[in-house]
C-alpha cells in the first residue's frame, strides 16, 4: 500500500496532512526520510516512524460490536447499511469482515476481524462454540418447549436441530427466553421458536463461547478485544 494511504488510514490525518508530514521529513522508513507519497510500503518488513514514533505493525484486528437494528452483517451492499459502515475509516486497510451473521433486526454481540483462523475457530461446526441469545417472544414459552428444544426440534424444512438449552426468563403471553445454541443455521432462533408455534419479536445475541457482550457498548459502538479475549478462541 502507498505510504500516504497507509498513514491516512492509520489515523495520521487526511492524505493532504500526510503529504505535509512527508514534505517535512517527519516520516522515515528504516531510518531514512521519505518524501514520496507514492512509495509502496510493507509494515511487515519495513520500520516506519512518524516524528520518531514507530508505526505499529498489527496484522490482525479483532473487534467486538454491539450491532444495532437496521444494519446488515456484510462487508458491502449496494442498498443497505452494513456493520462495516459503522467502523472508523482508520480500520479500512485491515479489510475487516463480520464473524458469522446476525439478521438485520437482530442486535448484540458481533465480532469482526481480518483473521481467517479466528473466524474459523468461531464458526466451524466442529469447534462447537456456543452462541447465547435473549429473545422476546410473542406467545407463552413453556416447560414443554424446554424439553423439545433439549431434544431437538424439527424445523419447517425438515432439519432437526441439535440439543439446545432453553431457559424461561419470564413467562406470560409475551415471554423472555435465553437460548444457547451449539450450531448456527439460517434464522435458527426464529425458526426454532416458530417450530413450537410462537414468534420472536426481538432478538439479541449476548454471548459467544465464554465471551459476553460488553455492557458499556451502546448499540453501534465497538471496541477492540483484549489479548485474553482473543485467546479464548485461538
Ligand atoms: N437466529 C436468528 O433467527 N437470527 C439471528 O440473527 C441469529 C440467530
Amino acid at each position: 500500500m502507498r505510504i500516504d494511504k497507509l498513514l491516512a488510514n492509520m489515523g495520521y490525518g487526511s492524505r493532504k496532512d500526510v503529504k505535509i508530514l512527508l514534505k517535512q521529513g517527519a516520516v522515515r522508513i528504516d531510518d531514512q526520510p521519505v518524501k514520496d507519497a507514492k512509495r509502496q510500503i510493507n509494515l511487515e518488513t519495513e520500520r516506519v516512524t512518524v516524528h520518531g514514533e514507530v508505526v505499529e505493525y498489527k496484522p490482525f484486528v479483532y473487534l467486538m460490536m454491539n450491532k444495532p437494528v437496521g444494519v446488515i452483517s456484510a462487508t458491502e451492499d449496494k442498498v443497505e447499511s452494513t456493520v462495516i459502515d459503522l467502523i472508523d475509516p482508520s480500520y479500512a486497510h485491515y479489510e475487516l469482515f463480520p464473524v458469522g451473521r446476525l439478521d438485520k433486526d437482530t442486535t448484540g454481540l458481533l465480532l469482526l476481524t481480518n483473521d481467517g483462523a479466528f473466524n474459523h475457530a468461531l464458526m466451524s461446526p466442529r469447534k462447537h462454540v456456543d452462541k447465547v441469545y435473549i429473545a422476546e417472544v410473542d406467545g407463552e414459552m413453556t416447560s414443554d418447549d424446554v424439553r423439545r428444544f433439549a431434544e431437538g426440534v424439527e424445523l419447517e424444512d425438515g432439519y432437526t436441530t441439535k440439543p439446545a438449552r432453553l431457559e424461561l426468563l419470564s413467562k406470560g403471553r409475551r415471554s423472555t427466553i435465553r437460548l444457547t445454541l451449539s450450531e448456527g443455521k439460517y434464522h435458527q432462533v426464529k425458526r426454532m421458536v416458530a417450530a413450537v408455534g410462537k414468534h420472536v419479536e426481538r432478538l439479541e445475541r449476548v454471548q459467544i463461547g465464554s465471551l459476553e457482550l460488553d455492557p458499556t457498548l451502546e448499540p453501534g459502538a465497538y471496541r477492540e478485544l483484549t489479548e485474553a479475549e482473543v485467546d479464548l478462541f485461538l
